[in-house]
């Protein structure tokens, strides 16, 4: 009789229900969930059974809390699995991808896929909405007329198949999981948060079936890692658990103390990615585009090292052909082929205003958040979920760090659709800016690359 309470005692341990407020709290009160809890937390919340107010409230426990290296695994591998894991060797024998942590100005994508695509790769990419006060590839990629960012798994095969080229948006088949929790930390405050970044992240790239991935690590105050340190330990954390499941994985530290480029904001990002493929465009964009490029093409083994990889990429910009690869993947994926040719033809918004120089001297700092937050604050980002984007809203940068400008030259353009919004960036954006009457040098773009 004795025995047969202890068996059923433990039976009902093993199997009491899990109960969704009981995990709040342990994560509230810092202590460490088991694999199982996670995945009981990422389903029910994929599935619906789990409310936004309580998967808002598990999401602030682990952004004050953190998390182990085993959760932040578990948590990855059970967001992976919300929906289809994708093989891709049917279509194409190594897939390269890669994905930024988020910045401000951050178009990388739009240069990077075509190019790597160009040079004989296969790209098959999952991208993300605008997060926070960074802009998302997906919100940029909108902006053009008719351009499908949802595409289901055999459009994703059917496009990698066709034009080596393929980038769609969260979708209900792949990460569906990672779709509910990015959406709702963009509005939580919760985005900055080293497990539910890495998860975020390399939950879309395991399930998107790349072979090969390049993290674009973003470090500085217009990033979610303010410092060297943090990034290190995020890059750390996502290479460990790619390669924890075979995946060659490799990531590029860059500074993001200043929007990277001149453009911030949806289609004004689009318009100088189209300049960077016709070989012009801002030098510290081209410059990160060719390093991330060369790493992909590095980690697939199509160049002896970085360097020799960075110098034939640099000719596919200057010659046309990324721009060429550039049209065909936005055309194929329904995208409007005469707005490409006329840019100006993008989202405009109807007030433009440049802003000058309030004094002579060589610009000190960019706070990249702050420019961000402008953005958003012009309609080019999200404070709700329910929030609807204007793709022409933004800012132009006239000058970086390190220029100097004179008394009243032009400082930065910014683009709005109400004259109170465009009154309120102009004081933000002017406070954003520091100066100095002494030269001052660029910050070093690329930091470190891990692996
Ligand atoms: N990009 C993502 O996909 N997720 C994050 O959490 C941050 C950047």
């Amino acid at each position: 009789m004795s025995n047969y309470r202890i068996i059923h005692y433990s039976l009902f341990i093993i199997h009491s229900p899990m109960n969704t407020v009981d995990i709040i709290a342990k994560k509230r009160d810092g202590q460490p969930l088991t694999s199982e809890e996670i995945k009981y937390f990422v389903d029910g919340y994929a599935k619906g059974e789990i409310p936004d107010y309580q998967a808002s409230a598990w999401c602030m426990a682990v952004y004050l809390r953190g998390m182990t290296e085993a959760e932040a695994t578990a948590y990855t591998l059970h967001m992976a699995h919300s929906g289809d894991m994708l093989d891709l060797h049917n279509i194409a024998p190594f897939v390269v991808d890669k994905h930024s942590t988020g910045g401000v100005g951050d178009k990388t994508t739009l240069v990077v896929a075509p190019l790597v695509a160009c040079y004989g790769l296969p790209v098959g990419k999952m991208s993300g909405r605008g997060l926070g006060f960074s802009g998302g590839t997906i919100d940029k990629l909108e902006s053009i007329r008719g351009f499908n960012v949802s595409l289901t798994t055999a459009q994703f095969l059917d496009m990698l198949a066709q034009h080596n080229l393929a980038v769609s948006g969260q979708s209900a088949d792949l990460a569906p999981a990672d779709g509910k929790f990015y959406a709702l930390r963009d509005v939580t405050a919760t985005v900055a948060s080293l497990p539910l970044i890495a998860g975020s992240i390399m939950s879309k790239k395991i399930a998107s079936g790349a072979d090969a991935i390049v993290l674009d690590v973003k470090v500085g105050q217009g990033a979610f890692m303010a410092t060297l340190e943090e990034a290190e330990a995020l890059a750390e954390l996502m290479v460990k658990i790619g390669q924890g499941v075979g995946r060659r994985v490799a990531a590029v530290l860059s500074d993001m103390n200043q929007p990277l480029g001149d453009a911030v904001g949806n289609a004004l990002e689009v318009k100088e990615a189209i300049d960077c493929l016709h070989g012009g465009g801002p030098a510290d964009f081209r410059e990160h585009c060719l390093t991330v490029a060369g790493k992909m093409v590095e980690l697939a083994g199509k160049a002896a090292n970085l360097e020799e990889a960075r110098v034939n990429l640099a000719k596919l910009l200057d010659n046309g052909e990324a721009w060429t690869k550039f049209v065909e993947w936005i055309v194929a994926q329904g995208g409007d082929r005469s707005q490409l040719y006329n840019p100006h033809t993008l989202p405009q918004a109807p007030l433009i205003e440049t802003v000058t120089a309030p004094r002579s001297g060589y610009i000190a700092t960019i706070d990249a958040a702050e420019v961000g937050k402008s953005c958003v604050d012009l309609g080019g980002g999200r404070h709700k979920k329910s929030d609807l984007i204007d793709y022409g809203v933004g800012v132009i940068h006239h000058g970086k760090i390190g220029t100097y400008l004179n008394h009243g030259e032009p400082l930065l353009t910014i683009h709005a659709n109400d004259a109170a919004k465009l009154s309120a960036a102009k004081t933000r954006l002017l406070q954003a800016i520091t100066w100095s009457d002494n030269p001052v040098t660029p910050p070093p773009h690329t930091l470190k690359i891990i692996g």
